[in-house]
């Protein structure tokens, strides 16, 4: 029986005792062709390809990456979720399920151990409560995971995915921008969980860069760039930056930017990662 089965999802939760946590942001999916569609995203033809899923619930897209994908760790904060899963992938011989916190969790340890040399992907309907910060985690992994899908609110994968000079466009876009290009792939309604989320989902796919997009002297100092740029919004770049340092005036930081070929007032949100990186070289925050 499939977990997509709203009465079958129904019985297993009453069977165990169990009701979806708010406070894990808990909504379970129940459309079996949402869940059939973000199995197959991370597939690039590699059959041999092993998974690393956040959250697993009762696991409804657990079994269906277990049916596509030679091995799957699922990773569930819940203790009381554990007995479930170990009932629902009963059948399956290639799924494992860890008790942990995926903010805690070591994924390179975690991959070594699990996929050896193995290419790995993420693939996870995940909980809104941590979602930038269990990205950037991801993200920061480098070069770990083949590809990271994630269902997301859509209001962030908006974010994730906007252009310069829009209003979605912001320090968390160029962060991301760094480590991956981000593909949207569709859109859920709240009608597909139990219970129903207040806001419409999107999947979106992160497809990691083997090496990153723009060289820079400092990874370090570019994302201070980039949060610095970011963190006095519709004020100038200048403005911003020399809020972030008293190494720097105002004036001095104009005057990089002018020499480097940008106006004096010029402002974050119009810039792209390359700009930043290019700055980050000029500028050391
Ligand atoms: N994958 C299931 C599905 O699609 O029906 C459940 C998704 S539900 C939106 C999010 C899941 O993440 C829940 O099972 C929740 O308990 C789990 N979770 C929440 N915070 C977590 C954390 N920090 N680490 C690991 N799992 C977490």
């Amino acid at each position: 029986m499939k977990l997509t089965d709203i009465s079958y999802a129904r019985a297993v939760m009453e069977k165990h005792g169990i009701a979806p946590q708010k406070r894990y942001g808990q909504n379970f999916l129940i459309s079996d062709n949402v869940v059939s569609r973000i199995a197959d995203t991370p597939k690039n033809g590699n059959e041999e390809l092993g998974i690393i899923e956040i959250g697993p619930g009762i696991g409804t897209l657990t079994e269906k990456l277990a049916t596509r994908y030679k091995k799957v760790i699922a990773v569930e904060i819940d203790p009381s979720l554990i007995p479930v899963l170990a009932d629902t992938l009963s059948d399956f011989d290639n799924v494992k399920v860890i008790h942990a916190d995926a903010m805690k969790t070591d994924f390179a340890a975690l991959v070594k151990e699990e996929f050896g040399d193995m290419p790995v992907a993420v693939c996870a309907n995940l909980p809104y409560y941590i979602t930038s910060p269990v990205i950037m985690k991801l993200l920061e992994t480098e070069g770990l995971f083949e590809s990271i899908t994630v269902m997301i609110q859509k209001e962030v994968a908006d974010r994730l995915c906007a252009s310069p000079n829009t209003e979605d466009y912001g320090a968390i876009t160029a962060a991301c921008a760094y480590y991956a290009d981000i593909e949207k792939c569709f859109t859920v309604s709240p009608a597909n969980f139990i219970p129903p989320p207040k806001v419409t989902s999107s999947v979106i796919r992160m497809n990691i860069h083997k090496t990153p997009p723009v060289t820079c002297e400092s990874k370090e100092n570019l994302f201070r760039v980039i949060r610095g740029a970011f963190a006095k919004r519709r004020k100038t770049l200048s403005n911003s930056l020399s809020g972030e340092t008293n190494k720097l005036s105002k004036a001095q930081i104009e005057e990089t930017l002018v020499s480097l070929g940008y106006r004096a007032d010029v402002r974050g949100e119009t810039l792209g990662l390359a700009d930043f990186a290019r700055i980050s070289d000029a500028i050391t925050l």
